[in-house]
């Protein structure tokens, strides 16, 4: 089975998980409540990715795994409501009224509206409307599963045709109608915020739930969700993938973090060579082409999953000081690295940043 690639910035498998995962099994048999050792789930899917879950707190290991079903449940919803591949979706339905309205759920109108708003601040460096360029290129999740299919750079009269299709400024929202209408031949893909959405979804229900202290939803490994704190007050320890290393196990550094929202975009998740040229799935808006702004993977933490998710995609395109600049006016910290081995770390995640690869310069930016 193919799993996407995005699955290779990995939660930190620390000695504390692992022992936790074991001891999990041994107090599951007497029935002991989770509050020491996680509730675990995995191997379930949506968003087009693995999910998996940890839950630490006052409930039995029963009520534990009806807050993760529960929280399951939340993101297949979600995904229900905005998966283009989906006809019967509110982004399916949009994707192929030809310009009609098409009304909204309202979890999915919000979110297409945060959409349109990084849109604006990240001046379309963030797009909603890139879809059909991704899919130019192979690069939508159909092709991305098929082994079949490669990815190839397109002829470059079919980038500049579908690149006229690609402007947020066209997507029109009504408020009172929660209704949504398209330019002519736009179509729309969540894609760069749906696994973060998902995780907002998640923590929502565990934030509900007073017998629930810590909380961690993963989605695809790319974006993490997590409500409190583990046991005795201590973070969680979250590793970043190295953009340039051999597999998942490969970590550039660890961050420790409570109570946020985690996700990381890289040039390494989709991506083919030809000739000596290397190509991705992070595609500027105003060329039509992979970006290659310098920035080769972004990991974005602010109090929101969502918006972490557009954030770290923005920042791949953007490049260093754009990103900076816009991280700056979200509220959002950030690990930047780009492709001369340079890490620029926002000072919010300075105190529980530990380096893994040395080979990186860290340099520590407002
Ligand atoms: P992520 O991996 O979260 O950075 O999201 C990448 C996905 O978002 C891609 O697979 C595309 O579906 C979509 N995407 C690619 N480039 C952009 C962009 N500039 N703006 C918005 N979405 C994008
Ligand atoms: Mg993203």
């Amino acid at each position: 089975m193919k799993f996407s690639v995005k699955e290779k910035m990995v939660i930190a498998a620390s000695g504390f998980i692992v022992i936790g995962l074991i001891a999990y099994y041994v107090v599951n048999g007497i029935g002991i409540k989770m509050e020491r050792t996680p509730h675990e789930t995995s191997g379930l899917f949506a968003m087009g990715s693995v999910i998996s879950q940890k839950l630490y707190g006052s409930h039995s290991e029963v009520e534990m795994d009806a807050v993760a079903n529960e929280a399951f449940t939340a993101v297949k919803e979600l995904e229900g409501l905005i998966s283009w591949q989906s006809e019967s979706s509110d982004i399916g339905r949009l994707n192929k009224a030809e310009g009609e309205a098409v009304s909204f759920n309202k979890k999915s109108y919000e979110l297409l509206k945060q959409n349109l708003a990084v849109a604006r601040k990240s001046s379309g460096a963030f797009d909603p409307t890139i879809l059909p360029v991704v899919k130019l290129w192979g690069f939508d999740p159909p092709h991305a599963q098929d082994s079949s299919f490669s990815y190839h750079v397109p002829k470059i009269d079919d980038i500049h045709s579908t690149l006229a299709l690609v402007d947020y400024h066209k997507v029109i929202t009504d408020d009172a109608a929660q209704a949504v209408r398209l330019g002519a031949g736009q179509s729309i893909d969540l894609g760069g915020s749906g696994k973060g959405a998902a995780c907002d979804a998640a923590v929502e229900v565990y934030r509900k739930n007073a017998g629930i202290s810590g909380g961690m939803i993963v989605v695809g490994g790319s974006s993490i969700g997590l409500m409190g704190e583990k046991p005795e007050g201590k973070s969680w320890d979250i590793a970043i993938r190295d953009p340039r290393g051999t597999g998942a196990g490969d970590n550039l550094a660890i961050i420790q973090l409570k109570n946020c929202f985690v996700s990381t975009s890289g040039d390494y998740e989709k991506f083919f060579a030809e000739g000596s040229d290397y190509y991705h799935h992070i595609i500027n808006p105003r060329t039509g082409w992979p970006s290659k702004s310098g920035i080769i993977s972004a990991t974005v933490v602010c109090s929101n999953g969502a918006l972490s998710d557009m954030l770290s995609t923005a920042c791949v395109v953007l490049g260093k000081d754009a990103a900076l600049e816009l991280l700056k006016e979200a509220a959002a910290e950030a690990v930047l690295a780009d492709d001369a081995k340079n890490l620029y770390i926002t000072q919010g995640l300075k105190s529980g940043f530990s380096l893994i690869n040395e080979s990186y310069t860290i340099n520590y930016v407002q």
